[in-house]
């Protein structure tokens, strides 16, 4: 092979593994001690009810454990709401109209529609995704879009209808080309998810993602450190898996996720028998 196809060849496999690292680790660059490099090997060879307790190791060799308190499992975290009146609405629609012209941060101005949440106001799950894209921004709906589909195929493998959950997203505004949510996009938006988890009181919340997982559980644990277990959100039972869109990229990685959503749905089952 001549020369600039093989240098195009690997710099394509590398772009391809630094944006898988990227979905599970951040924009941290991790190496373990214990595990081969490859983050495709070792999901693939995942157990949904493996508990990760080997600390991830950064390249400069510190441990990346949670920042100190940031918890992920045990301690419920109790948001401190701002000083808003829209804080004081008590039904979904009542928070939706308030809040739906907000222009806190710069995503305001170049919003198309504010994507607010949709589902069942009384439901029992909700699906907690990163931020609109351009489908969900042209519609006022999330998950409308590619993973979108994707995401209502997960949730039927399990038994659970799209009208049935309640979905949302950290974000409610498109972040231009799709990038990242940046921290203060975060800052000022998330208390509006606090709000329509603590009006819907669900039973059970799936985040879709590291992002969603990082930001409602106030720590920087990878996607790799995240799934697989149980958390604990205000006293509900928080589970994180992959992103619909990061399985449209690497569909090795859908069997981690039917074993993530398997035990999410075993789980929500259990809670049921027991209330009945
Ligand atoms: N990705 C998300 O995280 N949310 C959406 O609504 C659409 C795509």
């Amino acid at each position: 092979m001549p020369f600039n196809d093989e240098l195009k060849n690997i710099l394509t496999s590398t772009e391809r593994f630094l944006k898988q690292q990227q979905e599970l680790y951040g924009d941290t660059i991790f190496v373990s001690k214990n595990e081969p490099l490859s983050a495709e090997v070792s999901q693939m060879t995942d157990s949904a009810n493996t508990v990760h307790t080997a600390p991830e190791i950064d390249l400069f060799g510190n441990s990346a454990q949670p920042t100190p308190g940031r918890q992920i499992t045990g301690e419920p975290i109790v948001p401190a709401f701002p000083n808003e009146s829209w804080t004081k609405t008590k039904s979904l629609e009542e928070l939706d109209n308030a809040i739906n012209t907000c222009m806190k941060c710069g995503l305001g101005k170049t919003r198309i529609k504010f994507v607010f949440g949709v589902g069942n106001p009384k439901a029992d799950v909700v699906v907690v995704g990163e931020a609109p894209g351009a489908d969900e921004d042209e519609k006022g709906e999330p998950f409308v879009g590619r993973a979108g589909q994707l995401l209502n195929k997960i949730l039927e493998a399990v038994q659970f209808k799209r009208e049935e959950v309640f979905i949302c997203n950290i974000l409610k505004c498109r972040p231009p080309n799709n990038r990242d949510p940046q921290t203060e996009e975060i800052d000022c938006c998330e208390p509006y998810l606090w709000k329509q988890l603590e009006i819907l009181k669900p039973k059970m919340i799936l985040c879709a993602g590291r992002i969603a997982g990082q930001s409602l559980l106030k720590t920087n644990s990878s996607l790799t450190l995240l799934r697989g277990k149980v958390h604990d959100y205000r006293g509900i039972p928080l589970m994180v898996t992959y992103h619909p869109a990061a399985l449209l990229r690497n569909p090795n990685w859908k069997r981690p996720c039917w074993e993530d959503m398997q035990q999410f749905r075993k789980m929500y089952d259990e809670m049921k028998d027991k209330k009945s």
